[in-house]
C-alpha cells in the first residue's frame, strides 16, 4: 500500500470516530481529499483505493491532471477550493463538479453565466471570512445573508452550503461553531470546515466537507496561493 492509502485511511477512521463520538453518522462526512501539488502519478494510487472526492485550488493546474485521470476513474468528484478569477470561471465549470469558493458578487454572476452557457447546475458553497481578515477570500459574515439570496433567487446557483478558512492563528473551533450558526440562519444545510490540523474538531461542530491535503499525500515541497 502506498503511504498516501495509508494515511487515508487513517483519515477516515479518524473522521468515522469524530462523527460517533458526536452522535453523527460518518457517512455524513464527505472527505474531500487536497491533492494540490502533487502530481496525476501520486494522487492515482488512492483513486486505486477507491476513493473519489478530491479538492484543488488552481484551475490551470487541475486542467492538467485530472482530464487524464478522469479518463480512468470516471465518477471522481471534483472540487475547487481555491479562489476564481472571473476570467477562469468558465473552465473551472467544465473541470470541477463542485465550487466551494464564491466569495464575492463577480464571480458569483460569471458562474451563473457559465453555468447557463454550459447546461449545468453545479452545487456551490459560499466562501466566508470568519476572521474578517483584510487579506483573506470571502463574504463578511454580516453580509452572508444578502449574498446568499442574491446567489440562489438572483443567480439561480444551487447553493449547498457555506465553507471557511479559519485564521492560522486562533482557535479554530470557535469559527467553526460560527459558520454552523451562520448556516442555519441562512438554511444551509452543508459545511466545509476543517484541514489536516483540525478535522476533527470540525466534525464535533458539524462539518460535511473535510479538505484535508497534507495529512494523505504529506507535505507540500511547492509553496500554494
Ligand atoms: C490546501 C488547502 C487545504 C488542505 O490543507 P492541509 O492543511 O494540507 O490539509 C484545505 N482547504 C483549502 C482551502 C486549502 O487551500
Amino acid at each position: 500500500m502506498s503511504d498516501a492509502v495509508q494515511r487515508l485511511q487513517a483519515v477516515k477512521a479518524e473522521i468515522a470516530s469524530a462523527a460517533r463520538a458526536a452522535e453523527r453518522d460518518p457517512a455524513d462526512v464527505e472527505l474531500v481529499a487536497v491533492s494540490k501539488t502533487f502530481d496525476a502519478a501520486a494522487i492515482r494510487p488512492t483513486l486505486e483505493a477507491g476513493h473519489r472526492v478530491f479538492g484543488e485550488n488552481r484551475v490551470q493546474e487541475s486542467a492538467e491532471k485530472w482530464p487524464g485521470l478522469r479518463a480512468d476513474f470516471t465518477d471522481v468528484e471534483l472540487h475547487l477550493i481555491g479562489p476564481l478569477q472571473s476570467n477562469k470561471a468558465r473552465e473551472a465549470v467544465a473541470l470541477f463538479d463542485v465550487i466551494q469558493t464564491v466569495d464575492r458578487e463577480k464571480i458569483a454572476r460569471s458562474l451563473a453565466r457559465e453555468m447557463s452557457a454550459a447546461g449545468k447546475k453545479l452545487p456551490v458553497f459560499v466562501q466566508v471570512n470568519t476572521g474578517d481578515e483584510p487579506q483573506k477570500a470571502g463574504i463578511a459574515a454580516g453580509d452572508v445573508e444578502p449574498f446568499c439570496a442574491l446567489c440562489r433567487d438572483e443567480l439561480g446557483l444551487d447553493v449547498r452550503g457555506l465553507m471557511c478558512i479559519p485564521p492560522v492563528d486562533e482557535e479554530p473551533a470557535i469559527h467553526f461553531g460560527f459558520l454552523a450558526t451562520l448556516a442555519a440562519r441562512v438554511g444551509l444545510p452543508k459545511l466545509s470546515m476543517g484541514m489536516s490540523a483540525d478535522h476533527e474538531t470540525a466534525v464535533a461542530f458539524g462539518a460535511t466537507h473535510v479538505r484535508v491535503g497534507s495529512a494523505i499525500f504529506g507535505a507540500r515541497t511547492r509553496a500554494v496561493a
